[in-house]
């Protein structure tokens, strides 16, 4: 799903949705690497376990200017081309936008709870916010709390997983938050 609107979503804890982002690293043993390889996971994981879903590449016509689109039944996830080129090359937020659209895949597409797309003017709980869960999903999929310490800087994150540095800083202020459990 894209961006532009938001849909809502059967509420899940962050908890649960952090369990989910958990699963992918521990079904290709990555729990030990930090930096996620999320272009290569997503093309295995379509490849091996979603031969039903196709992985398309998409022009920015295509697209409509959005850079990820999932299907709301699980047919396909669709990469704006220069997102796709970003990814592989490691640009942060491109790394970012491919693990949202894996989140939505995984979290959104089960087609006995469809998702109702909210009215742009309704307020989202958070734990109802497709768009927040999705988010949530990439944050800890790419950024696993186990690697981090409360003695890293936003700076370390960069390095260490490359994300953004909005990214890095909502995730340690969140880990703060929470008491770095
Ligand atoms: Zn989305």
């Amino acid at each position: 799903m894209g961006d532009m609107y938001d849909f809502r979503a059967p509420a899940m804890s962050w908890a649960q949705v952090d369990a989910a982002a958990d699963s992918v690293r521990n079904s290709f043993r990555l729990e030990e690497v930090a930096y996620f390889p999320v272009v290569d996971v997503v093309e295995k994981l379509l490849a091996n376990r979603f031969e039903e879903i196709s992985f398309e590449i998409c022009t920015h016509a295509e697209m409509d200017g959005a850079e990820g689109l999932t299907c709301p039944r699980g047919q396909f996830i669709r990469i704006r081309e220069d997102v796709y080129e970003e990814a592989c090359t490691g640009g942060v937020r491109a790394r970012f936008t491919v693990s949202h659209e894996l989140g939505h895949l995984l979290l959104h597409t089960d087609a006995d709870k469809p998702l109702a797309r909210a009215m742009s003017h309704e307020q989202l709980k958070p734990y109802r916010s497709a768009e927040k869960q999705a988010n949530r999903f990439a944050s800890t999929l790419l950024m696993p709390s186990r690697h981090i310490s409360f003695l890293d800087s936003a700076e370390d994150l960069i390095e260490r997983f490359g994300v953004s540095r909005p990214a890095a800083s909502y995730r340690l202020d969140d880990l703060a938050k929470r008491g770095w459990r």
